[in-house]
């Protein structure tokens, strides 16, 4: 094509770039924030252990657990939806919202570990003859 035509067309066709705030739509299977159901999921952590950039961290003791998101250390690559057999995190289909505070996105959250059931008393054992 000659040069001067593609400058031509180039010029005469407009911007074919997006205006901030404005964003292109997502891609059909688009892999955006992380969303996370405390009622599915079951503690186990592996979400956190398969997130090697630090999205997710996981912080578990003996009466509660808490799982906590942070946007701006995930590169959305999907391994810890992969990783998570209960199904508890899934990705949004849709880039995420603007924000203008830093931490502005972040979740977490704390669940309470169902308590263990009480430990029975040692039943005394029945008296044995006579002492000498
Ligand atoms: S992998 Fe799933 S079930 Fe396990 S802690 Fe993460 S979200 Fe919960
Ligand atoms: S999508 Fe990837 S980077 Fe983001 S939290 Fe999950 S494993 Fe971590």
């Amino acid at each position: 094509m000659n040069i001067l035509r593609l400058l031509l067309n180039n010029f005469l066709g407009g911007s074919i770039t997006t205006r901030f705030p404005n964003r292109p739509p997502a891609d059909k299977g688009f892999r955006g924030l992380v969303r996370y159901d405390p009622q599915i999921c079951t503690g186990c952590g592996v979400c956190a252990y398969r997130c090697s950039s630090r999205g997710i961290s996981f912080r578990s003791s003996r009466t509660a657990y808490t799982w906590a998101y942070d946007p701006g250390q995930c590169t959305y690559c999907g391994r810890c939806v992969d990783g998570c057999e209960a199904h508890a995190i899934t990705q949004e289909a849709a880039p995420p919202p603007l924000y203008y505070k830093r931490d502005e996105l972040n979740l977490a959250h704390t669940t309470q570990r169902p308590l263990p059931p009480p430990k029975k008393k040692p039943e005394a054992a029945p008296a044995t003859g006579e002492a000498k």
